[in-house]
């Protein structure tokens, strides 16, 4: 019997759900209001109602689902399937997995939705057939999931991945985590957007000016700028992959991953992004740990986290 897998990518607004089979390929997908306002093991139980209807409408029978796997926005306690703390949805110390593996009769597991992105997109995604990888989602934080050795890397507490807290300016801009100076406050697009705000205080002739202003700036107002040859927005995109760059020579030297799967909005400015990008890493990185490794966009969109939510529970058979 071919095994089927549901994929749960819980956000504050939305739940995405999806039944992927066992190449990683989505084969059905839905989506609910997110239960926000519910306790949180209600909330849970009518994701697993969800997940039941899902399987139905796609004709699979449930016997034939082999797992069901959630990726969540916050602070988990991923051996024992517990939320610790979300953020935009107020649940706290909810036991998901043992409520869902009642609720459900098949194996349950969580983990970060940063996390559940880069397991997708190493599945069936621009990481298919690798083993060691790194995803990075810029979107307005810096998001990461690192996998090595065919294996999601969770740490200690689970901090694990969260590359965008890696300072790479001494004394910068505050983050949302408290501290200064974060890749994240640089490369996303919110660390953009500030860097072209302070750029056209001191340069009102860039095309970049009147939206800076009037607060309507966003990263793809810089990146179009850029293209139609506004010196400063090309200058800001250069800061921010610079910086970005240098957390990457980072991180090959402590897990040399094969590739960089860089995905999220911003990153759909394509050779915009990626040209400054690759020369920020190879000029950071020790040869060694750069030579052969791959900079490349995230194929799956906004479904990776809902495909690699699904092979959570499946992760040591489906990375090979
Ligand atoms: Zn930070």
């Amino acid at each position: 019997m071919e095994k089927t897998f549901v994929g749960i990518d819980v956000g504050g607004t939305t739940v995405k759900l999806g039944i992927v089979d066992s190449n990683g390929e989505l084969l059905r997908k839905t989506e609910i209001p997110s239960p926000a306002d519910e306790g949180g093991e209600e909330g849970i139980r009518l994701m697993g109602k969800a997940a039941r209807r899902l399987a139905e409408a796609s004709g699979t029978p449930w016997e034939q689902v082999a797992g069901v796997g959630l990726g969540l926005p916050g602070f988990l306690d991923i051996p024992s399937g517990k939320i610790l703390r979300l953020t935009n949805i107020p649940w706290e110390n909810v036991p998901v997995k043992e409520v869902l593996e009642e609720e459900l009769n098949v194996p349950v597991a969580i983990d970060n939705d940063a996390n559940a992105a880069a397991l997708g997109e190493a599945w069936s995604g621009a990481g298919r057939g690798l083993t060691d990888l790194i995803c990075i989602t810029l979107g307005t934080g810096v998001g990461g999931g690192v996998i090595t050795g065919g294996r999601l890397v969770h740490g200690l507490s689970g901090a694990a991945g969260e590359i965008g807290h890696i300072q790479v300016e001494e004394g910068g801009a505050l983050c949302g985590c408290g501290k200064r100076g974060c890749v994240e406050t640089v490369a996303s697009a919110t660390g953009m957007v500030r860097l072209a705000k302070e750029a056209v205080a001191s340069d009102s002739e860039s095309q970049l000016a009147p939206k800076a202003k009037d607060g309507s700036l966003s990263a793809r107002d810089i990146f179009a700028a850029s293209e139609a040859g506004d010196e400063t927005a090309r200058e800001v995109i250069e800061t921010a992959m610079d910086a970005l760059g240098r957390m990457m020579s980072v991180l090959s030297v402590i897990t040399n991953p094969a590739a960089f799967i860089v995905g999220g909005g911003v990153s759909r400015a394509g050779e915009l992004l990626f040209a400054p990008l690759r020369r920020a890493y190879e000029k950071y990185t020790l040869s060694f740990a750069a030579d052969g490794v791959q900079i490349l966009p995230a194929r799956l969109g906004n479904d990776a986290g809902v495909i690699g939510a699904a092979g959570l529970t499946a992760e040591r058979e489906i990375l090979r």
